[in-house]
């Protein structure tokens, strides 16, 4: 059987290739080209594009109870004299890129990194999707609603960037019948993408991610920050949020606390769904109309990281740092390197379990599940019949005789 299958692998192989090599020559008349590369050059060299380790100081991650994302807290130190080149933890992507745009009728030869250039380079040399970037922020109709936004942003962005064009909304998030579709005018149908994005688990941090992106068991978790409309709800988390934490100054991207959380519960779980993997560095993304941030956690290494807020567009132009990170980050598992020999030994660690008892390192490290994950607030979270509370009656307590 398998030999009839021969001809059309073969066909796909010449396709993928002609298209590739296609693209190839096509960027490199482009005239977006010297911003490119000066892009791809400040990713390898620049200090501006550096990601920073942070120490954890304190969080309500590990308290013997469940917290919603919504809730999380998690107060972290720069460690400024810690900071390293994007490139640094994505080797492989860089080096692929870099033999694309040097070489001469040069292509990978394995087909998931010729995937991957086909997506990037197809981005960056479609008119559509970079003006949709552009003009993204100007979108008063999308941008005001939490939905519509990340609807947006996963059709026209994110998966058109990530190995699978897949994605799944929060069903929980609020939506109208027009919103069956991507408001943004080209009336994708997107009632299929509403789905369980809950991970966690109810007796430590849990809950709904915006959208889960890429799909097949390597997706990223991706937030929406909307926070400047009060009626969203992550505007609403937000006040909270800024509320019960009157002294800290929350920095840079105000989901941090939530991304943080959903980026340490995702490092575990993907490090337990899949234990092969060359390495656990775990990206999630944080995005508004106008800019994004990424935070990345190694379960294995206890290495929390940070970028800095990068901005979708240059004045009128597109900014190809934001895009070329979320190429890495959205294909980690194929383009990331993780940490290296020398980063596992010299970084400074999260210590994000530091005071857990040995129940809740078990449930971080063993017992995530995925989906179906219930308990919204750290009151109904306490359930009597958990396994984690453990009932004494003190020896010297008067026996009491009750009639039967
Ligand atoms: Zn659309």
């Amino acid at each position: 059987m398998a030999a009839l299958y021969k001809p059309r692998d073969k066909r796909r192989k010449i396709d993928i290739d002609s298209e590739l090599k296609s693209l190839i020559i096509s960027i490199k008349h482009s005239t977006s080209l010297p911003d490119i590369t000066a892009t791809l050059r400040a990713l390898c060299e620049g200090d501006a594009d550096a990601l920073t380790v942070l120490i954890i100081e304190s969080s309500n991650a590990c308290l013997g109870y469940g917290v919603p994302f919504s809730m999380a807290f998690c107060h972290t130190k720069l460690q400024l004299k810690e900071s390293y080149t994007f490139a640094s933890f994505f080797v492989p992507g860089m080096s692929l890129i870099e033999k694309a745009l040097n070489m001469t009728d040069w292509l990978p030869d394995d087909d998931l990194s010729k995937q991957s250039l086909v997506r990037l380079l197809s981005f960056l040399n479609d008119k559509g999707s970079i003006n949709f970037i552009k003009t993204l922020h100007k979108r008063q109709d999308i941008f005001n609603n939490e939905t519509r936004l990340c609807v947006a942003l996963a059709e026209h962005v994110l998966t058109k960037l990530a190995p699978k064009a897949n994605y799944i909304l929060d069903h929980h998030y609020p939506r109208l019948k027009t919103d069956d579709e991507c408001r943004c005018g080209c009336h994708s149908k997107i009632d299929d993408k509403y789905g369980d994005t809950s991970i966690g688990h109810y007796s430590v941090w849990h809950g709904n991610i915006d959208a889960l992106v890429g799909g097949e068991g390597l997706e990223i978790p991706v937030l929406i920050d909307l926070t400047n409309d009060p009626d969203s709800p992550g505007g609403r988390a937000q006040a909270e949020m800024k509320h019960r934490i009157k002294n800290e100054h929350i920095e840079d991207f105000p989901i941090k606390h939530q991304m943080l959380s959903q980026a340490i519960v995702f490092s575990f779980l993907q490090k337990a769904r899949h234990p092969d993997s060359k390495h656990f560095l775990i990206p999630c993304i944080g995005m508004s109309a106008k800019q994004m941030i990424v935070y990345l956690y190694d379960s294995k290494y206890d290495v929390l990281l940070q970028s800095r807020a990068i901005s979708l567009t240059d004045g009128n132009e597109v900014n190809y740092t934001g895009l070329i990170v979320l190429w890495l980050v959205l294909n980690y598992q194929n383009l990331g390197s993780g940490l290296s020999e020398y980063c596992v030994k010299n970084m400074s660690k999260a210590a994000f379990l530091k005071g857990a008892d040995s129940e809740t390192e078990n449930i971080y490290k063993e017992r995530l599940p995925v989906g179906d994950v219930h308990g919204r607030s750290m009151c109904e979270t306490l359930d009597p019949t958990s396994t984690r509370r453990v009932v004494i009656t003190p020896p010297d307590t008067p026996k009491f005789v009750w009639p039967s």
